[in-house]
C-alpha cells in the first residue's frame, strides 16, 4: 500500500492542520499515560523545522457531542507542552475565526491545538460543511492519527476532501510495518492471537489464513475453538455466538493446510482475583474453574513455531496479564518474540491496546519491530478493509 507522505518540502512554511490522536488515559483530570502524545512527536519536529505554522486537532473520551470541562484540551496541554517543547495555545473551539487568528499570530516556539473535535456532534457524521469550515484556515493536511484512521469523522475523512493531504510519519510507519506484516509476509508467517473477545478477531483469522503458516491462539478466546473441539472449558470463557465461526475455522485451517494451534495446558483458578493458579492439562479443567493464562507446556509448543518464524504479528494476550498468578504465559511469548526478533531476523509487530500494554508493561515494547499505537484501527487494517482515514491518502498503485 504506498501513501503520499509529508515531506518538509511540502510543508514549508504552510499552514498545517495535523489530525493527532492525543486520546490519552487520565485519571483524577491528570493524564497517566503520554505514550500517544510521544508517538507523534517525530511529526511535529518535522513540520517544526519545515517552518510550518502547525494546529493539531483531536478527540479525548467520549463528550457526546457537548462541550465539557473535564475533557477540554485544557485537561492534557501541560502534558502536550512538555513533550513537544512548545508553547501550546488553545483557541477553545475547531473552526471559525478564533483559529484563523490565533493562527496568524502564532510565533516561532508556539503551536495550536484545538479544542476537543468530538464536542461538536458533527465530528461523529462525518459532516462536509463543518470539515470544511475547519479547513479552511489552512493550506495542508496530515493525517497522523493511524488509530482514529478506522472512523470515518470529518476531522479524519472528510476534511481530506478540503485540503490537500499527506501521512504524517507515525501513520506512514504504520501502514508500513502493517502492510509488511498483513500483505506480504515472509514466510513462515505465524499469527498469535488471544484476548478474551474472538468476535474482534474474526476478520483477521478470515483474512490472514490464507497466509498465515500457522495461527496460534491463547487468551479467554482459545477456550470457544476448545470446547468445539469436545473439550471440557468449565467455566471458562466461552461465546456461544461465535463457536460455529470456530467449528468453520477449524475445518478450513485443515483444508487449507494451516495449523491452528491451541494451548495443551492451562492455569486455572475460580477467577481473575484468585491469588493463584494450578497448570493443569487442558482436558483436566475442573468444572468449577477457569483457565486463565495458558500453561507451561503451552508456551514450549507456541515457542517452536515462533521460534522459526520470519513474520510475527501478535494480537491479544495470552491471559489475564495484569494479574500477577496470570501474566506468565504472555511474558514469555512476549520474550520469545523478542528473542525472534533478535536472534531470528523475524519482523515482529505487535498490535492491540491490550497487548501493547502487555509488552509494555514486561519493559520489551522497544524490542520488537513495531508496537502499534491503534486498536481497533490495526485490526481492521489486518482484516484487509481500506481504513476511511487512510482511504483518501492512497497513491494509485
Ligand atoms: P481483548 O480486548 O479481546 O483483546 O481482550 C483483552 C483482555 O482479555 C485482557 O484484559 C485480558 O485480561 C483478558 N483475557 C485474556 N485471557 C483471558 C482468559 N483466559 N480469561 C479471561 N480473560 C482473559
Amino acid at each position: 500500500m504506498k501513501i503520499r507522505q509529508l515531506t518538509k518540502e511540502v510543508a514549508k512554511d504552510k499552514k498545517v492542520l495535523v489530525r493527532v490522536d492525543f486520546n490519552v488515559p487520565l485519571k483524577d483530570g491528570k493524564v497517566t499515560d503520554d505514550t500517544r502524545i510521544r508517538a507523534h512527536l517525530d511529526t511535529i519536529t518535522l513540520l517544526n523545522q519545515a517552518g510550518a505554522k502547525i494546529a493539531m486537532v483531536s478527540h479525548l473520551g467520549r463528550p457526546k457531542g457537548r462541550f465539557c470541562d473535564d475533557l477540554s484540551m485544557k485537561v492534557i496541554r501541560n502534558e502536550v507542552q512538555k513533550v513537544m517543547g512548545l508553547n501550546v495555545i488553545l483557541p477553545g473551539v475547531c473552526c471559525g475565526r478564533k483559529v484563523s487568528t490565533a493562527l496568524n499570530d502564532l510565533k516561532s516556539g508556539e503551536i495550536l491545538l484545538l479544542e476537543n473535535v468530538r464536542f461538536y456532534p458533527e465530528e461523529k457524521s462525518n459532516d462536509q460543511n463543518f470539515a470544511a469550515e475547519m479547513a479552511s484556515p489552512f493550506d495542508i493536511f496530515v493525517m497522523d492519527a493511524f488509530s482514529a484512521s478506522h472512523r470515518a469523522h470529518a476531522s479524519t475523512n472528510a476534511i481530506q476532501k478540503y485540503l490537500p493531504s499527506y501521512a504524517g510519519l507515525l501513520m506512514a510507519k504504520e501502514v508500513e510495518m502493517l502492510s509488511a506484516v498483513s500483505s506480504t509476509p515472509k514466510e513462515p508467517f505465524i499469527l498469535i492471537l488471544g484476548g478474551a473477545k474472538v468476535s474482534d478477531k474474526i476478520g483477521v483469522i478470515e483474512n490472514l489464513m490464507k497466509k498465515a503458516s500457522a495461527i496460534l491462539i491463547g487468551g479467554g478466546m482459545a477456550y470457544t475453538f476448545l470446547k468445539v473441539k469436545g473439550n471440557p472449558i468449565g467455566n471458562s470463557l466461552f461465546d456461544g455466538e461465535k463457536a460455529e465461526f470456530a467449528g468453520k475455522m477449524l475445518i478450513k485451517a485443515m483444508k487449507l493446510g494451516v495449523d491452528i494451534v491451541l494451548p495443551i495446558d492451562t492455569i486455572v483458578a475460580e477467577g481473575p482475583g484468585s491469588s493463584k493458579g494450578e497448570n493443569v492439562l487442558i482436558d483436566s479443567i475442573p468444572e468449577h474453574l477457569m483457565g486463565l493464562d495458558i500453561g507451561k507446556g503451552s508456551v514450549e509448543v507456541f515457542r517452536n513455531y515462533i521460534e522459526n518464524a520470519k513474520t510475527i504479528l501478535w494480537n491479544g494476550p495470552m491471559g489475564v496479564f495484569e494479574e500477577d498468578p496470570f501474566s506468565m504465559g504472555t511474558r514469555e511469548i512476549a520474550r520469545i518474540v523478542v528473542k525472534a526478533t533478535a536472534e531470528g531476523g523475524a519482523l515482529s509487530v505487535v498490535g492491540g491496546g491490550d497487548t501493547a500494554a502487555a509488552v509494555k508493561k514486561f519493559g520489551l515494547a522497544d524490542r520488537v519491530s513495531h508496537v502499534s499505537t491503534g486498536g481497533g484501527a490495526s485490526l481492521e487494517f489486518c482484516e484487509g478493509k481500506v481504513l476511511p482515514g487512510i482511504a483518501p491518502l492512497l497513491l494509485e498503485q
